[in-house]
C-alpha cells in the first residue's frame, strides 16, 4: 500500500496515479498495518481464568469498615434528662426541676444528636419557669390587680 502525498488516498502499490492526479510511482510503499488478530479460543487460553471464587470474610474483620455506632454524648444525656425534668416540673418540685430542665435542655441542644427534642425541653421548661414565677409572685401579693384581673372575673 502506498498513501497519495496530495490527498491521502490509499492505493495498492503497482498503481501509478492517484486518481486525484497525483505520480504515485516514487511514494514509497506503506506496509499495511496487519489488523489486530481476534483472540480465539476458550477464555483459559487467551490468559484470563475463571474469576476467582468468591471468598466470604467474616463479618467485622479486617477490611470491613467499622461499624456506625450510635453513640451516647453527654449533650444527649442532657436532652432527655432535661425533657424529662421540665415535665416532671409541672407536677413536683417545679422550683428545682424547671430551671434544672431548662439548663439542661440547652446545653443538650448545643450537642449535634436530639435536637427537636431540646427545643420542646427549652419550651416546656421557659414556660414552666414563667408559670411558676408568676404563681408565686401572685400568691406573694405581689402582682398588681390589673395584671391578675383578666376582662370578665376579677
Ligand atoms: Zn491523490
Amino acid at each position: 500500500m502506498k498513501a497519495c502525498p496530495i490527498c491521502g488516498a490509499m492505493h495498492p502499490d503497482e498503481q501509478a496515479v492517484c486518481h486525484c492526479g497525483a505520480d504515485l510511482s516514487r511514494v514509497p510503499p506503506v506496509p499495511a498495518r496487519p489488523a489486530a488478530p481476534m483472540p480465539q479460543g476458550p477464555p483459559a487460553a487467551l490468559g484470563y481464568g475463571p474469576p476467582p471464587p468468591f471468598v466470604a470474610r467474616p463479618m467485622g474483620g479486617p477490611g470491613w469498615p467499622p461499624l456506625a455506632r450510635r453513640e451516647y454524648s453527654w449533650t444527649d444525656i442532657l436532652t432527655i434528662l432535661g425533657f424529662s425534668a421540665a415535665l416532671a416540673g409541672y407536677f413536683w418540685a417545679g422550683v428545682l426541676l424547671l430551671p434544672l430542665g431548662l439548663v439542661a435542655s440547652i446545653i443538650g441542644f448545643r450537642g449535634p444528636n436530639r435536637r427537636g427534642l431540646a427545643v420542646a425541653g427549652i419550651v416546656v421548661s421557659a414556660i414552666g419557669v414563667l408559670l411558676k414565677v408568676m404563681m408565686m409572685l401572685n400568691e406573694a401579693g405581689l402582682l398588681p390587680y390589673w395584671f391578675t384581673d383578666g376582662i370578665l372575673f376579677s
